[in-house]
């Protein structure tokens, strides 16, 4: 039997899903972030602690591992691979600073104009005193990868989208050479492509097959996308957690800056998408998890709540309106709180509809069926609601899991 590893650096924590050839799960093992001295060695630590939860049956049949880390996490490493600096993780705004010289460069409205974007921290990093050690620069994935495969400077062109990198054309653009970055840009593979075997070392220690491959990464939210099931044109995911964020998948690629929309490649498809300011954590202002679960239970589902809200914690929202100064609109408020959960629960599905409306117009393939991931998509009034809004089936994801859209990913999925 062929097996296959998905490997997950995510916010909270390391996981990993051993799947097999009908895509399976045999296996799922996890790591907590605890409060640790150094990043990369707790990386490092959880890299090797997962692989050695696996049970060795299943070690011994691995045909190839991909690893997702969080979006713009990155750091700088010498000519062995080994970090120079801390890293800056996915969230990191220093590079808020380095943006006006990035505006000079980059074409307007680019993904790399934001603080966190791995382009604006690698400009950042240029101005420490480690810089002169550095060769590589590199994201969490790419170095996790390196860990396992020995190479250095290989990245996937998830990863390398906030660093730059044009997906279209498949090349770094002419417009980076300007910023005269003196180290090793990453070479981006496509996510999922075979890198080289396991280490000699890594293969011994842990009873891999010499010849298990390692490949080529992606992000944390893309990996989830795949986990999803979703894979034709058509086809969306609907993350109900904090926030509120869809991703279509579209023969055409869209793009618009003033909506916070971008589109990630995924293989002859886009992944486009947008993410709202509102969401669960408005519902979590109101209630608890148990009160939403037993007052959804008195919602009638078929009928349209007419209370019209938009749900937000604070002023401002950016998709599927762009307004820095749109305020929470949270009235009148029923004494009734399941009237009340309705108006709320009613006003986000009408949100989601128009989100996936703007997409539409924008270019992308017509939506055809929604999975949902997140809290919310426990609640099965919400998903009817939704799916009388959306007028496309509604349905839960096969997973949810990060680590199992990665090892989806190893297996060529
Ligand atoms: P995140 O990872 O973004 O913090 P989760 O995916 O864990 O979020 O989802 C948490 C959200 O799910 C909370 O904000 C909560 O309001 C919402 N939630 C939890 N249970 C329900 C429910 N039964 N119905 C609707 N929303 C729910």
């Amino acid at each position: 039997m062929d097996f296959y590893l998905g490997i997950d650096f995510g916010t909270s924590g390391a996981r990993a899903v051993v799947i097999d050839e009908s895509a399976h799960i045999q296996v799922q093992v996890r790591y907590p972030w605890l409060e640790v001295d150094s990043l990369v060695s707790s990386w490092q630590k959880a890299l090797l602690t997962l692989l050695g939860q696996i049970p060795e049956q299943l070690r011994r049949e691995i045909k190839a591992i991909a690893i997702n880390g969080t979006s713009s996490t990155v750091l700088l490493c010498d000519a062995n691979g080994n970090p120079v600096d801390t890293p800056l993780l996915y969230n990191d705004g220093r590079g808020s600073i380095v943006l006006n010289e990035l505006r000079d460069i980059a074409p307007a409205n680019h993904t790399v104009l934001s603080a966190t974007s791995s382009l604006a921290k690698l400009r950042w990093m240029m101005q420490l005193p480690s810089f002169g050690e550095a060769r590589y620069f590199l994201h969490q994935a790419d170095w996790l990868g390196f860990l396992l495969h020995g190479q250095l400077g290989i990245s996937d062109y998830h990863n390398a989208l906030k660093l730059g990198y044009d997906v279209e054309k498949l090349q770094y653009p002419e417009w980076l050479e300007n910023l005269q970055i003196p180290i090793q840009l990453p070479k981006v593979l496509p996510p999922g492509t075979v890198v080289g075997e396991v280490r000699p070392e890594i293969s011994q220690q842990f009873l891999l097959p010499p010849d298990c491959f390692v490949c080529a990464g992606t992000t944390d939210s893309i990996a989830a996308f795949l986990a999803s099931g979703a894979k034709s044109p058509g086809e969306a995911v609907t993350s109900l957690g904090s926030t509120l964020v869809l991703k279509l998948l579209s023969r055409t690629r869209v793009e618009d800056a003033r909506y916070g929309i971008y589109s990630h490649r995924l293989g002859d498809l886009w992944l486009t998408g947008g993410a709202s300011n509102t969401g669960g954590a408005v519902l979590r202002e109101f209630f608890t998890d148990a009160e939403l679960e037993n007052l959804s239970r008195e919602i009638d589902a078929t009928k349209a709540s007419e209370l019209d809200y938009y749900p937000l914690l604070k002023v401002g929202e950016r998709f599927p309106i762009n307004d820095p100064n749109l305020p929470p609109r949270l009235t009148p408020r029923p004494n009734n709180p399941a009237e009340f959960l309705h108006g709320l629960l009613e006003s986000i599905a009408r949100i989601e509809t128009q989100g996936y409306e703007l997409l539409q117009k924008l270019g992308a393939d017509s939506l055809n069926q929604v999975y949902t991931a997140g809290g919310g998509a426990k609640n099965p009034t919400w998903t009817a609601i939704r799916q009388r809004n959306l007028k496309v089936p509604v349905i839960s994801s096969l997973n949810t899991e990060a680590a199992y859209g990665s090892a989806l990913l190893a297996m060529g999925r």
